[in-house]
């Protein structure tokens, strides 16, 4: 990982932890992407952007002027934002935002300092609100998080303790935690038996506390997490009288089953997302072949690979080593410069493996 990446991250990082606070949000959000694809074309942009970025600092302007600078230096992958940032108004910008996704608005927010400012700040709560509206199915953003903290958790598979990519979300504990750190009670506060044995009496026969499911180095288990529990048990703490904490408790209890819906509505749209998102992979990948196919058969080679993939597909079903091999199996869009860098490697594969062919058959 680039320093460059590493500390868009951070800058990302502190800037929705400084701007929002919600009530059970202890983790740090990423602005990373797993995918190579976003990665590839991100790169150059991000640079440019960084640059510009460094020219202009110290400039001062009225705040309208200041967001209309900004957007002015958007470069990304957004061509159609690269083009409004050079001449529309703010407010058209603006527009165009709602029209985007939560997920394209976290990429902005990482092309520059300013942009990532604007993005964040609290008067921009509604555009969010509206890109998140763009997104079929989408649960309504919970009320302890605020939107652009609720786009993180949603888009950003990184782990909130140590960056790793881990897909699965603790809704409970509004974070991602990857198996390491979940089995490390140094970083992760997860609790125990003789924790919970220090609660109110109350909160053991009332359903109130957030509980997920965890998995650790040795096993699945449901845990509380400890410092929003200590929360829990500071705020109860404060209330005098028995009235008061009745009210508090069945608040509490209504808001864990609120909880506990919005966690089962997310995690079913996760799946269908990613059940999707699979769908389109396996696309990509079969009409890369398809290409692949068609220019092998321009140099002569199409009929090898079509004599690997009838052959072997008869012992191991869908899996042949054409099919297999590194420079085909990709979820991506064949190019002529793509084409150029496998080529090579592709016809000396098929060559070698015509080779042996031959001699078996002799
Ligand atoms: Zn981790």
């Amino acid at each position: 990982m680039s320093m460059a990446r590493r500390s868009a991250r951070l800058q990302v990082k502190e800037a929705v932890n400084t701007s929002n606070s919600p009530q059970n949000v202890t983790a740090t959000q990423s602005l990373e992407h797993g995918e190579q694809d976003d990665e590839e074309q991100e790169e150059r942009p991000r640079k440019r952007a960084k640059r510009i970025s460094a020219e202009s600092s110290g400039k001062k302007a009225k705040k309208k002027g200041i967001a209309s600078k900004q957007l002015r230096r958007v470069r990304g992958k957004l061509g159609l934002l690269e083009r409004l940032a050079k001449d529309a108004p703010m407010e058209v910008i603006l527009e165009v935002f709602c029209h985007l996704e939560p997920r394209d608005l976290l990429r902005l927010a990482r092309t520059s300092r300013e942009l990532r400012n604007l993005l964040m700040s609290k008067t921009l709560e509604n555009i969010w609100r509206a890109a998140r509206q763009n997104v079929e199915d989408l649960p309504p953003c919970p009320h302890d998080l605020s939107e652009p903290q609720y786009a993180f958790l949603i888009y950003e598979p990184i782990c909130h303790l140590c960056d790793r990519r881990v897909e699965s979300v603790l809704w409970s504990f509004r974070m991602r935690c990857c198996q390491d750190c979940a089995s490390d009670l140094s970083k992760f506060p997860q609790y125990d038996e003789e924790f919970f044995a220090r609660l109110p009496q109350e909160f053991r026969s009332y359903d109130i506390l957030p509980r997920d499911l965890i998995l650790t180095s040795e096993r699945w288990s449901w845990t509380g997490h400890n410092e929003i529990t200590a929360r829990y048990k500071a705020e109860y703490e404060t209330l005098q009288t028995t009235e008061e904490r009745k009210t508090w408790l069945n608040r509490k209890e209504k808001e864990s089953q609120q909880s506990r819906n919005h966690r089962f509505l997310c995690a079913q749209w996760m799946c269908r997302r990613d059940i999707e998102r699979a769908r389109e992979l396996d696309k990509l990948r079969q009409q890369r072949k398809e290409d692949i196919l068609t220019r092998l058969n321009d140099i002569g080679w199409r009929e090898e690979a079509e004599i690997i993939m009838k052959s072997q597909r008869l012992i191991t079903w869908r899996k042949d080593s054409f099919a297999q091999h590194k420079s085909v199996n990709q979820p991506r869009k064949l190019t002529e410069y793509g084409w150029n860098i496998i080529k090579d490697e592709l016809v000396t594969m098929l060559s070698n493996h015509k080779e042996k062919r031959l001699q078996t058959e002799i």
